[in-house]
């Protein structure tokens, strides 16, 4: 089956922004030395855009991302290598159609939650806004085949959770864009060094059921500015009031 030819256009403005996303992995403190990652699906065609493998975070440009199809097949490469990741980002896409973005990252707290195979507990109303559960532990899972985009898709499907922790590894978050994933990746790691802390003094008090659902679903719905000509993902909303 050959691969379907890339939307010019739109390829171009996805590297740009898949490009510019990996700086706010920097800028957010989600990613040592050159791992993590970041990938937008192309809309209306079926491909994604990710980064190189093993390429400096400072050296990352539009040119230099990667357009794989659905199969994790380099289709634009430029004699670079697709990030290593590739294979749990194109499962992802095969089967979450709604996900238009995905991140992965090593984000020190979050995988500290990893490591211990725990949950992150929804006991912070910014969570309860994000997340609207807890966050997720997905299985343990060895790089090399369809394993960890599996373990990814099997955690998040039915769960409000668009990050899951997979267990002695890191996280996977999942946007209807690539920005939105990305903000998902930074309240994770935000949330899992709060909950942490709590920790720290005592034991987190719950949050009602009932009333994360009503945050959740405020935030989702009604958070923020009305949503311009350009229509605004509900996701992408800001973090603070
Ligand atoms: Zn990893």
């Amino acid at each position: 089956m050959s691969s379907p030819p890339a939307p010019a256009g739109a390829v171009a403005r996805l590297r740009e922004q898949v490009s510019d996303l990996h700086q706010e992995l920097v800028r957010y403190n989600l990613v040592v030395w050159t791992a993590g990652n970041v990938s937008a699906r192309v809309p209306d065609a079926d491909l994604f855009v990710i980064k190189p493998s093993g390429v400096d975070y400072d050296r990352l440009t539009p040119a230099n991302m990667i357009v794989c199809d659905l199969q994790g097949r380099v289709v634009e490469g430029g004699g670079l290598s697709p990030s290593s990741d590739t294979a749990a980002h194109a499962y992802v896409y095969r089967h979450m159609p709604e996900v238009g973005g995905v991140v992965h990252t090593h984000s020190t707290y979050a995988c500290a939650w990893a490591a211990r195979g725990e949950a992150v507990p929804c006991v912070l109303t910014a969570m309860a806004d994000e997340f609207g559960a807890e966050i997720p532990v997905g299985p343990f899972a060895l790089i090399g085949d369809d394993s960890i985009g599996r373990g990814i898709v099997e955690t998040l499907e039915g769960h409000r959770s668009p990050a899951v922790l997979m267990r002695n590894h890191g996280v996977f978050t999942v946007g209807r864009d690539a920005r939105a994933a990305v903000k998902a990746a930074v309240m994770c790691e935000d949330v899992a060094r709060t909950v942490h802390i709590s920790r720290q003094l005592g034991d987190p008090l719950p949050i009602a059921g009932s009333d994360i659902d009503r945050l959740y679903e405020r935030y989702q719905n009604v958070y923020g500015q009305p949503a311009p000509a350009t229509e605004r993902p509900a996701t992408d909303r800001g973090a603070t009031a």
